[in-house]
Formats: structure tokens, sequence, C-alpha cells
């Protein structure tokens, strides 16, 4: 097993067998979620027909417009179902205009246009290994880190909130440390060079040495840690990043309050979530996205990959 190292923990990508596990028990819940949404929605426009004085629409009688055909999360069996299926009861509701969109339903009532604001803060960018952080994505760093830390800084606004974080668990009488914070997409190169090299000296070509040391340290601007808004936090309790963070009082902690501060956690726990964000739960790893996003993002139950692709489908539909 790898070694953790106090400076910085290597994000361990999953496998592409497990990717595609995940991804098959993923999608076979998945039609069971949108069923259930879709049903949902279908009660809601009966309900209102019947309010108005209009026969609710029947799975029979098909509609003008097809929910399934804007849903933010479509699969192939509801798309197929949607569009000529009238086994599919949910499906074959007729879409009001006035009816919310699946996307806004699962993002508590959001407007395209709210969804598009949102997408537009900088504090809501994605970085993750397939998406690389914006070329012009600038920001100034302030300094928060613990006396072991090799990189003390975050954005100053999430320095800020996590200096405030940090007091608060101090009255509760818990210690939360950040021991890894903002990296230079510089410092970023070393590293994923360095590990490049190790590969190549041991005689593997070069494409493939860049491939091996990509599954271990993450290509430049491909790691939150370069935005300024990803914080690798520990205590006393615990100094190593590793997955042991998850029974101390500070992560009990961080649990509780992390998002009144604008932080979430970014890799969470389980099979699901980690078909989502492609990486193995990491209770050390909290991002700052500011209290209003957090609480949004938490309460939709959504992980942060998911919310960006709703988001996005959301605002399309205002365009
Ligand atoms: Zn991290």
């Amino acid at each position: 097993m790898q070694q953790p190292s106090p400076q910085y923990h290597r994000h361990r990508h999953l496998t592409r067998a497990e990717i595609r596990r995940r991804r098959t028990r993923r999608a076979v819940r998945r039609v069971g979620v949108i069923t259930a949404l879709l049903m949902v929605l279908a009660l809601g426009v009966g309900f209102v027909s019947g309010r108005m004085g209009l026969p609710a629409a029947s799975a029979d009688s098909p509609p003008a417009g097809s929910l399934a055909s804007s849903s933010a999360v479509t699969t192939p069996g509801a798309s197929s179902a949607a569009n000529g299926g009238s086994s599919a009861p949910a499906a074959s509701e007729p879409a009001a205009s006035s009816t919310p969109s699946a996307e806004s339903i699962l993002l508590g009532g959001m407007t395209p246009e709210e969804a598009a604001e949102m997408l537009a803060d900088p504090l809501m960018v994605l970085v993750n290994h397939h998406t690389q952080m914006p070329e012009d994505y600038t920001f100034d760093t302030k300094e928060c880190g613990s006396a072991t830390a090799i990189n003390k800084t975050l954005q100053t606004e999430a320095a800020d909130a996590f200096l405030a974080m940090q007091a608060a668990a101090a009255a509760d009488g818990v210690t939360v440390w950040m021991q890894s914070g903002y990296r230079s997409v510089s410092y970023q190169t070393t590293l994923y060079n360095n590990k490049t090299q190790q590969y190549l000296d041991q005689g593997y070509d070069e494409a493939t040495a860049r491939e091996l040391a990509a599954g271990i340290v993450n290509p430049p601007g491909y790691s939150e840690h370069n935005c300024g808004l990803a914080a690798d936090l520990n205590s006393p309790e615990f100094t190593a990043l590793e997955e042991g963070f998850e029974n101390t009082a500070a992560f009990a902690w961080l649990t509780e309050h992390a998002e009144e501060y604008g932080f979430i956690l970014r890799y969470p726990k389980g099979e699901e979530a980690e078909a989502v964000t492609e990486i193995t739960y990491e209770p050390w790893h909290w991002r700052y996205v500011g209290p209003e996003n957090a609480a949004r993002i938490n309460a939709s139950g959504l992980y942060f990959e998911q919310y960006i692709e709703t988001l996005q489908k959301l605002a399309a539909q205002g365009a």
C-alpha cells in the first residue's frame, strides 16, 4: 500500500474495472430514482389539473411535450419510455410550461437564471482529472496552514473561512489543522514530472509513464488543490491524511459544522459517491464553495460533479 505523505496526499483513482462496476450499480439505482421523481411530478400535474377542473392526464393520452426529454438525469430507459412507450405511466405526463423541470426540482426549485448565476460563481469552479482548471482562473491567497503544513495557503476568502471555522471548533474544544492547501500549477508540474520520471526509469515508454503517473499524481491543472479551494484537514488526534481521520472528534465536528463555513466533503464515502467523483473516500479533503453554495449542494444530496452537471442542464433550459 502507498505510504501517506505528510505534505500532500495522493488521490487514489479508481481502476477502469472499478469505475465500470460502480457505474453499472449506479445506473440500476438511477432508474429507480428517476421513476420515483417522474411519478412525483405526474402526481403534481394530476393534482393541478384536477384542481383546475381538467381531466388528469393519463398514461393512455400521450402529451404534446415529454418530461424526460428535458430531464437532467436521462437514462436510456426513461427516454425510450418517454419517446413512445405507453407502459411507463410517469414518463408520458405532459410538461406544462409552468411545471418545473426535473433539474429545477433536484436543485430545490432553482430557475435557469439562478443556475447560470451559480455556475458563473468562481467558487463553484469544477476541477477534476477530466476537467482542467481554466487558465484564466486567478486569485489571491492567504496563509492558514498549521505549523507542519507545506502548502499553507488557500484563496483569501477560503482561508478566512477556514480560520473562522478553526476558531469555532477550538471554542468547542476541537483542534482542526489545515495541512495542505493551494498548490501552484508549477509545483504540481514538479510532482507530476518526478512521478513520470520514476516510471521512465523503470523502463516504461513516455506515454505509459505519464498515464501511470496520472493515476497517482494529478497532472498540472487537474488537481483541485490548484484552484486554492481544496483543504486537506487533520488534527493532533490523527495527523495522517488517511481514512482513519473519520474516527476523530475533528471529523465529527466538521461533518456537523463545515457547511456553515462554506466547506463541503468533496470525496464522500460509498460506492455511489466514488462512481461519481472517481476518487476513493477522503474524509480529510474539504472543498470551499461558500456557505450559501455549500448549503444548497448538501441539501440536494448530489455530489459536486452531479450538482454542476445538473446546474448546466438547468441553465441551458433558460437559453
Ligand atoms: Zn486533498
